[in-house]
């Protein structure tokens, strides 16, 4: 398994993303309706996805993270097609949950960089979560901690340096998004983007 930066700096991508991201338990918001699980731990559902280092981390230990088979058809095109630095895993559930032991993803999710193309993070936008009904998507930026936006801000510029393909895609992705607001802007809608502070 090729790993791109040390477990010392997973360690700081975990200490800079372990701020909470708001001042409530969203699991509250969306587990009544979706039979006590918050959405984005149903692990069959959501496929998630660790960086090959953090699996590393994980299975030295005390694995709490374990690789996942494909349950679909649909989730094992999308594990085939997917980066060879993704490692599919599941969690020992949302009952058994330990923050300090949650992925990459988990700390980040709904949010995704907004980078420029320079490769610059400016912000962070709402992620195109097409299955996952997250309740916190559309709020506005104000219901997160300010902290938070800025280290998640941090974190992603740090990983860019390790993995310039998911800065690429980032920059991709912006470009599409900033055409988006374009659009909407002239129907008079606003697009979230939580802009850096300067
Ligand atoms: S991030 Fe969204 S889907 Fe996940 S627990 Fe919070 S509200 Fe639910
Ligand atoms: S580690 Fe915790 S937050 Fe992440 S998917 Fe599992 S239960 Fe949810």
């Amino acid at each position: 398994m090729k790993t791109r930066f040390s477990e010392k700096q997973l360690k700081r991508f975990y200490k800079l993303l372990s701020i909470p991201m708001i001042d409530f338990d969203c699991g509250k918001l969306c587990a009544p309706e979706n039979g006590g699980i918050p959405v984005c731990c149903e692990n069959e559902g959501v496929v998630p996805i660790l960086f090959n280092e953090e699996y590393k981390y994980h299975w030295n230990n005390g694995r709490f993270w374990k690789r996942m088979p494909p349950v679909t058809k649909e989730i094992k095109k999308f594990i085939e097609e997917a980066e060879d630095y993704y490692i599919f895993a599941r969690c020992s559930g949302h009952e058994g949950c330990e923050r300090p032991k949650r992925s990459l993803c988990c700390r980040t999710f709904p949010l995704e960089p907004h980078v420029n193309s320079d490769g610059e993070v400016v912000g962070l936008a709402y992620a195109k979560a097409r299955d996952i009904d997250c309740p916190l998507i559309g709020r506005p930026q104000s219901i997160y901690n300010q902290d938070y936006i800025r280290n998640v801000i941090q974190f992603w510029q740090e990983m860019f340096e390790y993995y310039p393909e998911e800065q690429e895609m980032y920059i991709e992705e912006s470009k599409k998004r900033e055409r988006r607001i374009k659009k909407l802007e002239q129907e008079k809608k606003n697009l979230n983007i939580f802009r850096k502070a300067k």
